[in-house]
């Protein structure tokens, strides 16, 4: 509620990502350099992000240009969040996690250049963590979770009970969530394996499921100084949170029924609701501008409780978390109405 109203304070990073085109069809994106792209939609318009990343950038690219530094500042006791948002196929699975190839046999050396941006940085943790053995003690360990049809559901374990969310002193977090330690990137890497089997709620829904809910994966660093300068202040832990958010399209509630109308619900609201705490949170609000008055704390309305998205990623969005997201977008003209609404959540997101 006392979030800083100064937009454009770099909290926040944005990369815009352009997956390759699937085929030879008209597209409607143009990139410039490496952080302007235009997109002509009625009329060309340009667009500038911290980066842009262009089809031919690879996963190992993407991980430098995305997380790299926040990795960095995770092992030294900061929290770190990491959001992708866009429509269904523009690339956020891809992004966040890697290729299908990747997960059906990481062990290959062609497979493993398409990690994503998660094993990779447990890769560097773990990297970080040889390194630094002889004066620190570290603990790493997993949590990852779904939310679908509102329902908080724990995909470390297959039971289906629903996790409820709750505040303590702690802050806010989820109760009763499975956390699992790991000891190396092949522990995390096959973790995440099971997790992406419990997601599937029942065969027949496969690939709504897979889209239509936004699944958290929460890497905690546990650190302890060892040796003689260890005192009592020697200890201290940051989380690095990634989300792989359901897909941004308009879901059309009209002609939906029962689950798919459900779903549509779900989706719309909680990312709308986000977006309005983007807006928020940027300063612009819902169209009334900027205004430096007002500074009494409580006068914008950034609404984080009303949703479960919103209310899990509420401390890290509200406080000094480094914040990124990463824009999935397709270059093709069929989806430009998708492109041009990811590229504008986009941009209200940079001014974060
Ligand atoms: P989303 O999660 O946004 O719905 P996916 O990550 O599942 O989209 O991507 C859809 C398809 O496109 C997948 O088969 C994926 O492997 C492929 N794909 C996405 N981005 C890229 C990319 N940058 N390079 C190669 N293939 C990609
Ligand atoms: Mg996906």
């Amino acid at each position: 509620r006392t979030a800083s109203k100064s937009s454009g304070n770099g909290r926040v990073r944005v990369i815009v990502r352009v997956r390759p085109a699937e085929s030879d069809e008209e597209t409607c994106v143009k990139i410039i350099d490496d952080k302007t792209l235009s997109l002509r939609s009625h009329g060309t318009r340009q667009y500038r992000f911290d980066e842009v990343l262009s089809p031919a950038a690879s996963q190992g690219q993407t991980f430098i240009a995305a997380a790299e530094d926040m990795v960095e500042s995770v092992m030294r006791g900061s929290n770190g969040l990491l959001l992708a948002y866009g429509p269904t196929g523009a690339g956020k699975t891809f992004t966040i996690f890697g290729g299908e190839s990747f997960w059906d046999d990481c062990l290959s050396s062609r497979n493993v250049q398409q990690a994503g941006i998660l094993p990779r940085s447990l890769e560097r943790i773990f990297e970080t963590i040889r390194r630094d053995e002889e004066n620190m003690q570290y603990r790493i360990s997993l949590c990852v979770f779904q939310i679908y049809l509102d329902q908080v559901k724990d995909l470390l374990t297959s039971e289906k009970k629903k996790l409820k969310i709750r505040e303590g002193e702690q802050g806010i977090f989820v109760q009763d969530a499975t956390w699992r330690y790991i000891a190396s990137t092949s522990e995390g890497i096959a973790l995440l394996r099971d997790a992406w089997c419990n997601r599937v709620v029942s065969k027949t829904l496969t690939n709504n499921v897979s889209s239509r809910s936004h699944v958290f994966v929460k890497v905690k660093v546990e650190q302890r100084l060892l040796g003689p300068h260890a005192m009592k202040q020697n200890h201290r832990s940051a989380v690095l949170t990634f989300v792989d958010l359901a897909g941004s399209e308009r879901l059309s509630k009209s002609g939906s029924s029962g689950l798919r109308l459900d779903e549509a619900k779900n989706i719309n609201l909680s990312l709308s609701v986000l977006g309005k705490c983007v807006a928020a949170l940027a300063g612009g609000g819902g169209g009334g501008g900027e205004k430096g008055g007002g500074e009494k704390g409580g006068d914008i309305h950034v609404p984080l409780r009303d949703s479960k998205l919103t209310r899990l990623l509420s401390e890290d969005l509200l406080g000094e978390t480094r914040v990124i997201l990463i824009a999935s977008i397709s270059p093709l003209q069929a989806n430009t109405e998708e492109t041009y609404s990811t590229l504008n959540f986009a941009l209200r997101s940079s001014k974060m």
